[in-house]
């Protein structure tokens, strides 16, 4: 059964300032989210290219 858990595809980026990886649970149909850097801060806006599990990450 799919009711009692929404579906989440794993958004895992890298830092454009420090180069950490940073994961984040999303929807499937997420086009752009903001997230920011686990171990600087930074704020970025990831988005989702044609690899299911690395998303792009650029400064925001
Ligand atoms: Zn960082």
């Amino acid at each position: 059964m799919w009711k009692t858990a929404r579906p989440t595809v794993t958004a895992e980026w890298l830092c454009t300032s420090c180069g950490a990886t940073n994961r984040l649970l999303t929807a499937p149909t997420t086009t752009e989210i903001r997230d920011r850097c686990m171990t600087c801060g930074l704020a970025h806006c990831i988005a989702p290219v044609e690899s299911p599990v690395r998303w792009r990450a650029r400064a925001a």
